[in-house]
């Protein structure tokens, strides 16, 4: 028995070698520890060996002592392999530095029985006709012992708590263990109980090295990986195919089942039914592709790929066939790209899609000629307040649906923001007769309600260096500006000297701050005589002396504050000036009126009366000597409140002129309920008159009707002597022109004056 043990403890010993040297190989985590807790065991198992074939005393003490010790070692360092294969996630637990120490001092008392014989001795029996020596265990060997159940128990508990903790699917990798230890321990534990001579338990320890070593360095778990696998593969949205490298088919997914409409047994219908969807797909060759199959509202869209198995060696082992449909994420990447690039009330493109394809297309037609259409549907706001939100979205459509069936497949069109349209246009498609003729009666309905809508083009011709198609726009969008809210004409052209045009606007607005303030801007007095050609006042006209574009007549810059509002500070300024002006007068007697221009847009922005009133209190001169004068598309809009202004500034003393009567809308009629007190009538408007006659007759009018209303006449623009003789014989009040002066610097007027008293 005794050999049979020794051959056994041999081959232990030999695979114990060889797993500690495979573990070292080996690069897991957990490697070193195994190999560690390998070769520790190898001590003990080596104690044993010269313990079972030994017939000398020597030899046995020196096994014990190996076999002792060595188990000391082997418990250090399956508490080291527990740490670490314990450990989940990245927690690192501490190193047991106490039990280093408590068996350190066990190693030396162990030592120590050389000398004292505590722990130990032998005594000599007959085992199998030989003599074998045993051991006759004292305190010191008790307390060895001890140590290392209470450790040991420790372990135990450590794997037990892992063991119930873990998911089920991880809980063999700890009751393997576990198991394991428990086997080994009640092995030893018979001996000790049962004081059996010949100790094989340490044939348990070596067993369990080798199953440490193949649990946690070899075997893997693969009847649970397979099941894993097969679950998450059944549970793909693709259909999967399996086959053998003769093609045929070994395994499918659930959703090869729908999708080839098979049951489990038949897999040998995938072929065919694969073929009669898609045509014939086998192929040695992995390959990816996506394919469309059906038309129209069935069009299914799948991506197929093929992929080939090999085993380690190289070796063809089989195809795997994956087929997913694509068809819905297909449609909705359709229907975004739809809705990214088209507007979704007229289905247009919208402003940043159309100006990508108009970039595109005129790069790619560079021979082409072409216009660029900015289309503005006007006052659009009362479509939607004299109707309603729906038939305003109606009127866009049917505007969207005009431009759709106008344009040749060479246009671009697309909704540039809420009431505008951008078009790009071949030079030669476009007719600007047709389409003058098209919005001059653009009427929309919905069946209620009938519109004219009015539309304006403003036109934008393309040349070979533009490139930004924002700034085409731009351009176009600027020429329509020029006939904002007109009627008759709906097609203005963007050109250079539009460009320049508003290259001026700009200019001089940009400098309109600094010049009041620098009085680069000053009033000229044009003297306004009574019919003894005696002067009685004077009319205050703008004049800007400007530091870099030299003197400036009003109608370089009027008309442009007129259209952007800033009017309003040359007029207060005006006003002020006159005001000053006054003042002056009134200290050194000087006894005439001065009539300042009140522009139109003045009347939008503020409260004119209110504003003159102040001026005159905070200089302090009489109102009646500060003449207001307004034209008459003043009374164009919010007739009674403007009547309302006009009155109030009246009964605070001022007088109202009519200025450029006749030159306007106003007719006759109007006369009688227009408060004003004075009326200015332009000899010019009539000059271009052929029929002489006819312009005196109605000048003479004007007068009669003027003085039947009280309302004194002023005419200006007289230029000649003959002129004035006439309109004084006429009964005319007033006259102004160059015949008497032009306008001048103040201090010439005062000059004036003086030579003409
Ligand atoms: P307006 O108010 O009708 O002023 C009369 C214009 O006729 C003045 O031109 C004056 O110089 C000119 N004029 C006077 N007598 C004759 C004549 O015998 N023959 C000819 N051919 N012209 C004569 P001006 O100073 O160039 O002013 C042009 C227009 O600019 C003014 O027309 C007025 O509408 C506007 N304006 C001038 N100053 C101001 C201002 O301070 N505020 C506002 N809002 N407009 C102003
Ligand atoms: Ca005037
Ligand atoms: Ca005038």
């Amino acid at each position: 028995m005794r050999n049979n043990i020794a051959v056994m403890y041999i081959i232990l010993i030999c695979v114990l070698t060889a797993c500690s040297i495979s573990a070292k190989r080996s690069k897991k985590v957990i490697s070193n520890s195994v190999m560690l807790l390998c070769s520790s065991l190898l001590i003990p198992v080596i104690g044993n060996f010269f313990i079972i074939i030994s017939e000398s005393e020597v030899l046995s003490q020196v096994g014990y002592y190996l076999y002792f010790i060595g188990v000391d070692f082997m418990i250090v360092f399956l508490m080291n392999f527990a740490k670490v294969y314990c450990r989940t996630g990245e927690v690192k637990h501490k190193e047991p530095k106490v039990l280093y120490v408590l068996f350190l001092i066990d190693i030396i008392q162990l030592l120590l029985n050389i000398f004292t014989n505590h722990a130990f001795v032998l005594e000599k029996l007959e085992v199998d006709e030989m003599a074998y020596y045993n051991f006759i265990p004292y305190i010191g060997l008790n307390l060895h012992r001890i140590l290392v159940y209470v450790v040991l128990a420790c372990i135990v508990a450590i794997f037990t708590v892992m063991t119930v903790k873990m998911p089920k699917v991880y809980r063999w990798r700890y009751a393997v263990i576990l198991i394991a230890i428990l086997v080994v321990a009640l092995w030893q534990s018979l001996y000790v109980v049962a004081r059996i001579p010949v100790n094989t338990s340490m044939i348990g320890y070596g067993v369990f090295g080798i199953c440490i070593f193949y649990f946690s360095l070899i075997y893997r778990p693969h009847r649970f990986l397979d099941r894993m696998l097969t679950d998450i593969v059944s549970d793909m949205p693709e259909a999967l195919y399996v086959f053998d490298p003769n093609k045929k088919c070994l395994w499918v997914n659930e959703e090869a089942m729908k999708f080839s409409d098979i049951d489990i047994q038949e897999f040998d219908l995938v072929n065919e039914r694969l073929r009669n969807t898609f045509g014939d797909l086998s192929s040695d060759k992995a390959y990816k592709q996506n394919r469309v199959i059906g038309s129209g509202s069935d069009m299914r869209y799948y991506n197929i790929e093929n992929r080939i198995v090999k085993d380690e060696s190289d070796a063809l082992t089989g195809y795997v066939f994956s087929i997913r449909d694509t068809t819905e994420e297909q449609l909705q990447m359709k229907r975004d790209i739809y809705n990214a690039i088209h507007d979704s009330l007229t289905g247009l493109y919208t402003y940043e899609y159309l100006c990508e394809r108009i970039q595109e297309k005129l790069k790619n037609n560079i021979s082409e000629k072409y216009c660029l259409i900015f289309l503005e549907i006007n006052n659009f706001k009362l479509v939607n307040d004299l109707f309603s939100k729906s038939f305003g979205d109606h009127a866009l459509k049917v505007v969207a649906e005009k431009i759709r069936g106008m344009a040749s497949d060479n246009c671009l069109y697309g909704r540039l923001s809420g009431v505008d349209f951008g078009i790009l246009v071949p030079e030669s498609e476009f007719s600007e007769k047709e389409l003058e003729k098209l919005l001059s009666q653009f009427v929309v309905s919905d069946g209620n309600f009938e519109y004219h809508l009015l539309v304006h083009l403003g036109v934008y011709k393309v040349t070979e260096d533009d490139g930004d198609v924002q700034l085409m726009f731009d351009r176009a969008q600027l020429a329509l500006s020029t006939i904002a809210g007109e009627y008759k004409t709906h097609v203005a052209y963007y050109n250079d000297e539009l460009r320049r045009k508003l290259h001026w606007d700009q200019h001089i607005s940009a400098q309109l701050d600094e010049a009041i303030k620098e009085r680069q801007l000053c009033p000229y007095l044009q003297p306004i005589v009574d019919t003894d050609g005696k002067v009685v006042g004077a009319e205050a006209l703008v004049r800007w002396i400007n530091p870099v574009d030299g003197f400036m007549p009003p109608g370089k810059f009027i008309p442009v504050f007129e259209r952007n509002g800033m009017i309003v500070e040359v007029d207060r300024y005006m006003w002020r000036c006159a005001c000053e002006i006054l003042s002056e007068w009134k200290k050194n007697g000087t006894d005439k009126f001065i009539s300042v221009n009140i522009s139109p847009k003045d009347f939008f922005i503020i409260d004119v009366a209110a504003e003159i009133i102040s001026l005159v209190k905070e200089f302090d001169i009489e109102p009646a000597k500060l003449r207001i004068e307004i034209t008459e598309t003043v009374m164009m809009n919010d007739v009674e409140e403007r009547m309302e202004v006009l009155s109030d500034l009246r009964a605070a003393g001022f007088i109202v002129e009519m200025d450029d009567f006749g030159s306007g809308y106003s007719s006759l009629n109007m006369l009688k309920d227009m408060p004003v007190d004075v009326l200015k009538i332009d000899m010019k408007f009539l000059s271009s008159t052929e029929d002489e006659v006819r312009a005196k007759k109605i000048i003479r009018n004007i007068i009669r009707l003027s003085n039947d209303l009280d309302i004194m006449s002023l005419t200006e623009g007289v230029e000649t002597e003959a002129q004035f003789r006439m309109l004084a014989e006429m009964n005319c009040n007033m006259f102004q022109g160059y015949y008497f002066a032009k306008p001048m610097p103040v201090a010439d007027f005062e000059e004036f004056l003086k030579n003409s008293s």
